[in-house]
């Protein structure tokens, strides 16, 4: 990537660039800045040094024939033989970038007996599946199957990879993309097409989600992205398309240092959030952790999945897995009701594609109340109860 370094002779210690760094990545020892490990090599502090005390180099870029690179290739990740939905996700904003391309969208499916799921890939945008049938590849193995990506990639040259930012696709891309020397963007909300350079444009939120970036990969290929679920929409699917189903053949690994030797699913018996229409969510305002069995009264009324800000989790009032946002999921029910939720934008990352949001607050001014559709100013404490009875009331008359 490049090298940085402070020259000690040139630097007068006005401490310039320490602010100047988003990474925290440089401290003051005695007079002089010291650059830390966590440095990104971004370049950002080099411009703020007035006395040309940062020495920073580039690797030099190795040119890649661009023009050797087409198509969108979505990486179709399955669990027990079937397709995630991520995956269809993911073919639906192929399809528009493909169409602004010109080119075909390949879905890629690795596993034992995943035939099956070709009609399902073609009729959500698949022109063509690139299949890797093979008892090894049963289970999602990180090295096995990038290995088999690299491979393919190498081989049939796509201009464009996108993955699901699923707990496999994050652990699959970063190590295509090392292997193959090129970027990745990762939990990308918008992909486009830019119009003149015909190049990927990959944004996302940054620093806490307070500004968007939209980022390029000019120079290496592919061009490479993961989204979380529920972020893109899946095209109506169209059974009457047709699509070609291409076998390759490519070496499977054998000596892996890795071995999967059970697959175990989340053993939380509740409504799965990532597919629930209706969430029933609790924020820090719901006060103490005992008015989760509210929460959960309510989402038992409703039939509802049960969702967690951030500071619940940290709590350790609930599992990680109830949390939603920005380092949690990304949920897009029908309704999601919010209890003592402020509005955070890093909570409103992982769910502001809802259909219709219900707030309660106390505090009339809170955010939330600016994208909710509809608002109760008011304490949780008196509204959930009031809310429980009524749902049974009208449970109760049918
Ligand atoms: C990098 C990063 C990633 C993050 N990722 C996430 C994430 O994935 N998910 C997430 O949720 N957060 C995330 N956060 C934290 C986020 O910034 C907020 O701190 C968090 O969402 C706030 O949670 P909250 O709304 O429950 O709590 P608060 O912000 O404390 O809000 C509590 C709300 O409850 C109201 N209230 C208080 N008492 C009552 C009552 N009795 N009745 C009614 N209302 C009441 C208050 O008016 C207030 O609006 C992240 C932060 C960072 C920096
Ligand atoms: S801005 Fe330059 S001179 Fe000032 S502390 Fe940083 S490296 Fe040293
Ligand atoms: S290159 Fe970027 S991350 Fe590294 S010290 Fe400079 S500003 Fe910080």
């Amino acid at each position: 990537m490049g090298d940085i370094k402070i020259l000690v002779d040139k630097c007068i210690g006005c401490k310039k660039c320490v602010s100047t760094c988003p990474f925290g990545a440089i401290v003051m020892e005695g007079k002089t800045a010291k650059i830390l490990d966590n440095c990104s090599l971004c370049g950002a502090c080099v411009s703020s040094c007035k006395f040309e005390a940062i020495d920073f180099t580039r690797d030099e870029v190795k040119p890649v024939d661009l023009s050797e690179y087409e198509g969108i290739w979505v990486f179709a990740e399955q669990k027990n033989n079937r397709a995630a939905d991520v995956a269809l996700e993911l073919l639906g904003i192929a399809s528009k970038l493909a169409a602004d391309l010109e080119t075909k969208v390949s879905a890629v499916i690795i596993g034992e007996n995943v035939a099956d799921n070709a009609k399902t890939l073609i009729a959500h945008g698949a022109d063509e599946i690139y299949m890797i049938e093979d008892p090894a590849l049963a289970n999602f193995n990180d090295e096995s199957y990038c290995d088999i990506m690299t491979q393919l990639i190498t081989e049939y040259k796509p201009d464009i990879v996108l993955l699901g930012a699923t707990a496999y696709g994050r652990s699959l891309a970063p190590r295509i993309a090392s292997r193959l020397d090129t970027g990745l963007t990762a939990d990308c909300t918008v992909l486009e097409i830019d119009p003149e350079e015909k190049i990927l444009i990959q944004t996302r939120p940054a620093f806490g989600g307070n500004i968007m970036a939209s980022i390029i990969c000019p120079n290496h290929r592919p061009q490479m992205a993961t989204v979380r679920p529920k972020v893109m929409k899946a095209i109506e699917p169209d059974f009457s398309r047709r699509g070609e189903v291409i076998r390759p053949q490519v070496n499977i690994p054998t000596n892996l240092n890795t071995k999967v030797l059970e697959v175990v699913s989340n053993l939380d018996s509740g409504i799965n959030l990532a597919d629930a229409d209706v969430i029933v969510a609790a924020g820090r305002g719901i006060g103490e952790a005992k008015n989760l069995e509210l929460i959960n009264e309510l989402a038992d009324a409703l039939g509802a999945a049960v969702a967690a800000s951030r500071p619940l989790v940290d709590a350790g009032w609930i599992d990680y897995s109830h949390q939603v946002g920005q380092t949690g999921k990304t949920v897009a029910p029908k309704v999601y009701f919010a209890f003592g939720i402020s509005g955070a934008i890093q909570h409103l990352a992982g769910m502001s594609t809802t259909d219709i949001i219900i707030a309660v607050n106390k505090d009339k001014e809170a955010p939330i109340f600016k994208i909710a559709n509809y608002g109760i100013v008011g304490d949780v404490t008196e509204v959930l109860p009031a809310m429980i009875k009524a749902c049974k009331e009208r449970k109760n008359r049918g």
